[in-house]
């Protein structure tokens, strides 16, 4: 329980952000105290024994870092690293009746040969690499910004200093983008694939959702990589947890907060036990259609989530039906399934129209290839794997009618996806836990609403929004010019709901304790 009946701070929610914001804000001196309502720190970014008797620690819903800046984790001195990938992805087909692939990783010559064999000439390899050597020169300039005070729109313009990729990223749907620059249809789909992750949206959105996710999902650490974090995704919120505490933050769990009320200058939160507790400041790690309900406000519009969570552990990786390609290879870096372009338009119609897609795309990546850490000496030496699948485009709605028939039906015909590009069913390489059972375990928008409180599901708790201040906004608060403002100024925003939020980033928290921090001096 609380020590205390005040607080310079109070943060709703130990999430990640939450923690962040919390190391930050003890450092400076600041009372602190964090209120969880689950038994754990962490919120979307844990790890967990997800199967029975069995010594394998899977990040049970994020599971790749990009968008943490090494400046988060030198502040706060966090004892917490990442890996890079040696493939960046691989994407089966068939071609003229024939098991092939698209690998890209592994070098240039590599990657530009499995180009050539698949597509029949050197153009397409061309275009890739000319793509993303723009979208690492744009993550270059936007990414430092994230971590800055908010640049208005002509700002950000100005800084990224290039006026065709200004109007193909940031005003132009993505999809006009894609096929302009590539032919073939596989290769699009892949380059969209950026644009779809926990966005249900299409290449053509005229509101530019698949943009606004695009550009996240390529910027991260200035260089768009996605990195496997050592130990699994619990070891960084175990190290932010630690510097917290390490630093004076008090952090208890299993402590809902059930509502905030605000006199403008300061704040009260009251806890499931009745407890009120002030502070000067309350950051809001929970997603703003929480804090709408702890205020007794109209709660903001639904943005639901769209991605199916699929953790498997397998007792060896399945051999594939393109005999060029090691399997070791291919599930080290991000396997791509049903993700043609053609193919995510007919899974995103489908769903639309309020049904299941009949080929739900899906990407699948092994982490214990990369970092064995997370599994037992044994199991390592058996030759055990993990698997993380992320479907998309099987929105929160399609599951309100029969949730675990439409789950399970859901799960079915997303392994049936991958078993057509194997050379052996994955029902054999799956390994069982400690009661018979498959070690498979799959999570539905509803369910991560359920345990984690995502709005519909949504893992960036709302839309996200592009990285900049619109030009005629006064920020005229350290909150709205750190991106944390709520429409209360004793309240502000830390976690993915805030500007520049959303991912594994510690970016909100650290915004949010720098207005902080910056009310104080000013
Ligand atoms: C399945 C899945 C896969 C993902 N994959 C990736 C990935 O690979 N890489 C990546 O970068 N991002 C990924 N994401 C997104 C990323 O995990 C989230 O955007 C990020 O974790 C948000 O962190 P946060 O700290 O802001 O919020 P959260 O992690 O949502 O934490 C908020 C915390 O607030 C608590 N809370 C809520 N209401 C209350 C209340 N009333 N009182 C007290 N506590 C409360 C919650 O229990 C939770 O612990 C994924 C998300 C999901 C769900």
């Amino acid at each position: 329980m609380p020590e205390r009946t005040s607080y310079d701070v109070v943060i709703v929610g130990g999430g990640h952000n939450g923690l962040v914001a919390a190391g930050y804000l003890a450092r400076a001196g600041r009372s602190v105290l964090v209120l969880e309502r689950l038994d754990r720190t962490g919120g979307a970014a844990v790890s967990a024994r997800a199967f029975a008797g069995t010594d394998a620690r899977l990040s049970r819903y994020s599971y790749l870092v990009s968008l943490l800046p090494p400046k988060i984790v030198r502040d706060l001195g966090l004892r917490f690293a990442v890996r890079k990938r040696t493939v960046s992805s691989y994407t089966p087909a068939v071609r003229a009746g024939r098991p092939t692939g698209l690998l890209v990783g592994g070098g240039r010559a590599r990657t530009r040969e499995s180009f050539a064999r698949l597509t029949g000439s050197d153009r397409e390899y061309d275009a890739w690499r000319d793509f993303y050597a723009t979208t690492r020169r744009l993550a270059e300039r936007v990414f430092p910004t994230l971590t800055e005070p908010l640049p208005t729109r002509a700002a950000l313009r100005a800084r990224i200093g290039d006026d065709a990729t200004w109007h193909a990223l940031f005003e132009r749907p993505l999809g006009e983008l894609i096929e302009r620059t590539f032919q073939d249809d596989l290769v699009r789909g892949v380059v969209l694939t950026d644009g779809l992750i926990g966005t249900f949206t299409t290449a053509h959105d005229p509101e530019l959702r698949q943009n606004r996710c695009f550009l996240y999902h390529v910027i991260g650490g200035g260089t768009g990589d996605w990195d496997v974090p050592l130990g699994g995704m619990g070891a960084l919120t175990d190290a932010l947890a630690g510097a917290a505490r390490r630093a004076g933050a008090e952090l208890v769990t299993g402590c809902p907060v059930t509502a905030l009320a605000t006199d403008g200058r300061s704040a009260e939160v009251t806890t499931g036990d009745g407890r009120t507790i002030a502070a000067r400041r309350v950051l809001v790690n929970a997603a703003p259609r929480e804090l709408a309900r702890l205020l007794g406000e109209p709660e903001p519009p639904a943005a639901d989530g769209s991605q199916l969570k699929v953790n498997m552990l397998l007792t060896r990786l399945p051999r594939l039906r393109d005999r060029h390609t090691d399997p070791r290879e291919a599930f080290s870096g991000t396997f791509h399934i049903a993700e043609g372009y053609g193919q995510l338009e007919a899974a995103y119609q489908e769903a639309a129209a309020g049904r299941l897609p009949a080929a739900p795309p899906s990407e699948i990546y092994c982490h214990s290839l990369t970092d064995p850490a997370i599994l037992g000496a044994d199991l390592v030496r058996r030759g055990y794997h993990t698997l993380t699948l992320f479907g998309l485009h099987t929105p929160a709605r399609l599951f309100a009618a029969d949730h675990d028939a439409t789950r399970d039906r859901l799960l079915a015909a997303t392994l049936a996806q991958l078993d057509a590009h194997l050379a052996e069913p994955l029902a054999d390489c799956l390994a069982l836990d400690a009661d018979g059972r498959p070690c498979v375990e799959a999570r539905t928008p509803l369910d991560l609403d359920r345990e984690l409180r995502l709005p519909g599901g949504n893992i960036f708790h709302r839309e996200l929004a592009f990285p900049y201040a619109p030009d005629e906004d006064a920020l005229t608060t350290p909150a709205a010019r750190w991106g944390v403002a709520t429409a209360h100024p004793a309240v502000l925003l830390c976690g993915a709901g805030a500007l520049r939020g959303g991912g594994v980033s510690g970016i909100p928290g650290h915004n949010a304790a720098m207005a902080v921090l910056e009310e104080a001096a000013g």
